[in-house]
């Protein structure tokens, strides 16, 4: 174990208190490093605490695990929103890990003396380290595309970070945007909670498939064939999406035209049915062209129809936001992902480590925690 402890050193600093932060402060934590997780919100795990109420798991409880601690098997196999709270509460005390809430990192910067990275954070805080974590998140900050005439829209307008359940919009017109994996869900939760009519607006029709079949989990294939060549996992996709989903051409939903892991790679992780299929095929779910503009009280498609739901929601992702952060260190490529990953940092940024910028079709939590024993191993080694 490399001898870090505060006393004779500063300790490494992580940024955020989300599945990523912690199981990189664990796995430091393990090597017999010291590490402070600095958190922004007032609790860790902020973004699960907010993410809508019927939000399960995608991947399975064993492999979503961070390292040192298995998620109970009573949370059952698809881990509930609150369940995965819970973990990440129970995973903090069980690591003992040291966290500092209400702490928002707003920049960072080389030291004078180019030995270090002074983070400038909250209350005019300036903490040095040579070693800091950068865990702020894949979804950082809800993207609302800039359509035109977005600001006169009349209907009520709000972006899927503020969706937690069906409840206001009972009896209400809704149009969902974008048919990700949240807007997928949130239009199957307002069919079920009692939404007058769902529209779910595709500009890229998506790659749907189940999430197990007979037992298997989705994710254990896209382990499985991850390190294989695009195409024949694109082939074989093809036909497996072929042969288990029902074709929805007539629906609107049509097959797609280009490969699941070739849109993999693009960043666009396939949807995983929780309801979709059946919704769209029984018209509860109706599909309509992309959205192109608004019109006062109208949103105009791409295909030139006008609709006028009362609300429009708009699952259109989220961007990573680390320009303030990091953006004048030249760690950022042109879409404001970190260039460096995990264990790898770049030459003229030493210790600087980034982790959960990537949206994997293994799973983002397996990936974290890989990564966090990565980090740890790379950083034990470095300063030992
Ligand atoms: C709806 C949804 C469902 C998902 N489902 C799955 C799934 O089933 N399986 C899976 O493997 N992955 C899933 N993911 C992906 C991923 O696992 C989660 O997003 C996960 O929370 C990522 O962890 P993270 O720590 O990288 O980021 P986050 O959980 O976003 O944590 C980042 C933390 O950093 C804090 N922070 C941000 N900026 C600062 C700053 N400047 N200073 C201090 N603190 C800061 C934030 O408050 C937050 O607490 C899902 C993602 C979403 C959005």
């Amino acid at each position: 174990m490399a001898d870090r402890s505060p006393e004779k050193s500063s300790p490494v600093y992580v940024i955020g208190g989300g599945p990523g932060g912690l199981a990189a402060a664990a796995a430091l934590s393990h090597r017999g490093i010291h590490a402070v997780v600095l958190e922004k919100s007032d609790a860790v795990a902020a973004s699960w605490r907010n993410h809508y109420d019927r939000l399960h798991l995608h991947t399975t409880r064993r492999l979503s695990a961070l390292p040192g601690l298995p998620i109970p098997r009573s949370y059952g196999r698809w881990v509930g929103r609150d369940d995965v709270v819970r973990y990440l509460e129970r995973y903090v005390e069980h690591h003992r890990l040291d966290v500092v809430t209400g702490v928002e990192v707003s920049r960072i910067d080389r030291s004078a003396d180019d030995s270090e990275w002074v983070l400038r954070a909250t209350g005019g805080r300036a903490l040095s380290s040579p070693v800091a974590v950068v865990a702020t998140g894949f979804n950082h900050t809800p993207r609302l595309p800039d359509w035109p005439g977005r600001a006169g829209y009349t209907g009520e307008l709000l972006h899927a970070a503020h969706y937690r359940n069906p409840r206001p919009f009972e009896g209400r017109d809704v149009l969902v945007v974008g048919v990700g994996n949240t807007g997928a869900e949130i239009a199957v939760d307002l069919v079920e909670g009692g939404a007058a009519r769902v529209r779910l607006a595709i500009r890229t029709v998506p790659h749907i498939l189940r999430r197990s079949t007979a037992g298997w989990p989705a994710q254990a294939t896209g382990i499985l064939v991850r390190r294989l060549p695009r195409r024949a996992v694109d082939r074989a996709a093809r036909v497996m999406c072929r042969v288990s989903m029902p074709d929805l051409t007539e629906h609107g939903l049509p097959w797609p035209d280009t490969g699941l892991y070739t849109r993999v790679r693009e960043g666009a992780i396939p949807v995983q049915d929780v309801g979709l299929v059946d919704t769209v095929r029984t018209g509860r779910v109706e599909v309509v062209s992309a959205v192109d503009s608004f019109d006062l009280d109208k949103v105009v498609l791409a295909d030139g129809s006008r609709i006028g739901p009362e609300v429009v929601i708009a699952a259109t992702g989220y961007r990573r936001g680390l320009e303030e952060l990091v953006g004048h260190l030249g760690v950022l490529d042109d879409r404001g992902r970190p260039l460096p990953h995990g264990r790898r940092t770049l030459k003229g940024a030493p210790g600087l480590h980034f982790t959960g910028y990537t949206n994997p079709i293994s799973g983002m939590l397996r990936e974290l925690a890989i990564d966090a024993r990565k980090i740890a191993r790379t950083v034990a080694r470095t300063t030992a």
